[in-house]
């Protein structure tokens, strides 16, 4: 009975792990499309506002994926997909031409922050990418900023603070984003002189309510001022929220209250209607692949 039972178990849990297998290898194939016709694709700009002059210092480029079937899927749903593939390089690859060429148009001359994944930081390339994207966009070195998590620091195979090194040498920003979500930060701001860190929203959101936030929100602030670094407190929602953010003494702020991701003027019209049709359930209509 016991095997007969677990043989069950097992025919159970079968189907299920086939069909999330089958979903990942279909979503790669279309996201493998994407990339190649580039019209699925899009980079969201939010507003990074520095909180003393209140002006724009930075837009953080976010991008975002309108499947034919299955509408806009959110970047944490096909990154991870995107990196097991190997399609982020190619990814990362757009993203910088995109986002370089987008901000040579903003006469703020704000910067532009471009989000970098373990596995592009891990390639020996990006190097590459961020000078290609300079040169065939124009942009001032110093304009451009790169996101990376600690998580893509951890590779002990390859040499990505060197890779970073290089490239901030250029006069490209090198800002730790989620920071305090990952291991050893402190250690991270020992061995490498980031520009900028971004204190995760988790932090943000709870410190209202909890004093122990708070404090983690304010120790970091310091910290960031001892080492003369800008800190920017992410997922600012609320009046309170940036109350808080500011007198615990962050520099910049980034979050809904200031500016939700928006698309590019360019892409306003496309994005509307196609947000416009998901709602309606025409895309949930259309034809799976
Ligand atoms: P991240 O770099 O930490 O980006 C901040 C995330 O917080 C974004 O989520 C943004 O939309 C969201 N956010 C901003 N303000 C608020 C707020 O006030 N409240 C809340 N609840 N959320 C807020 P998004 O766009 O879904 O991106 C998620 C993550 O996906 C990013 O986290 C980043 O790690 C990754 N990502 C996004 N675009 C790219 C990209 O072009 N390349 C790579 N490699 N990763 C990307
Ligand atoms: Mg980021
Ligand atoms: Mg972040
Ligand atoms: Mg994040």
């Amino acid at each position: 009975a016991a095997k007969a039972a677990g043989k069950n178990t097992f025919r159970l849990f079968e189907p299920e792990m086939e069909r999330r297998m089958t979903q990942r290898v279909r979503l790669e194939a279309k996201l493998r499309r994407a990339l190649e016709r580039e019209d699925e694709l899009f980079l969201f700009y939010q507003p990074i506002t520095d909180i003393r002059t209140g002006r724009v210092t930075a837009r953080e480029g976010l991008i975002r994926w309108h499947h034919p079937v299955r509408s806009w899927i959110p970047p944490g749903d096909f990154i991870p997909i995107a990196e097991e593939s190997g399609l982020i390089e190619e990814m990362g690859t757009w993203v910088l031409q995109r986002a370089c060429a987008d901000a040579m148009g903003w006469e703020d001359g704000a910067r532009v922050a471009v989000n970098v994944s373990p596995r592009q930081l891990g390639s020996g390339r990006l190097t590459q990418a961020v000078l290609s994207a300079l040169v065939a966009s124009g942009l001032p070195p110093q304009r451009l900023e790169l996101e990376v998590t600690e998580s893509a620091l951890l590779s002990e195979h390859v040499d990505c603070l060197g890779e970073l090194r290089r490239i901030r040498g250029f006069g490209v920003r090198i800002a730790l984003d989620d920071f305090g979500t990952g291991f050893s930060s402190l250690a991270h701001l020992r061995a490498f002189p980031f520009d900028k860190i971004k204190i995760d929203g988790s932090f943000v959101r709870d410190a209202t309510s909890r004093p122990d936030c708070a404090a983690i929100v304010g120790v970091v602030a310091d910290l960031g001022r001892r080492l003369g670094v800008t800190t920017v407190a992410e997922g600012v929602e609320t009046e309170a929220h940036l109350a808080l953010v500011t007198a615990e003494g962050c520099s910049e702020v980034q979050g809904y209250l200031l500016g939700r991701p928006q698309p590019h003027p360019r892409d306003a019209e496309r994005v509307a209607r196609l947000s416009a049709r998901a709602a309606a359930g025409f895309a949930a209509a259309g034809t799976a692949d």
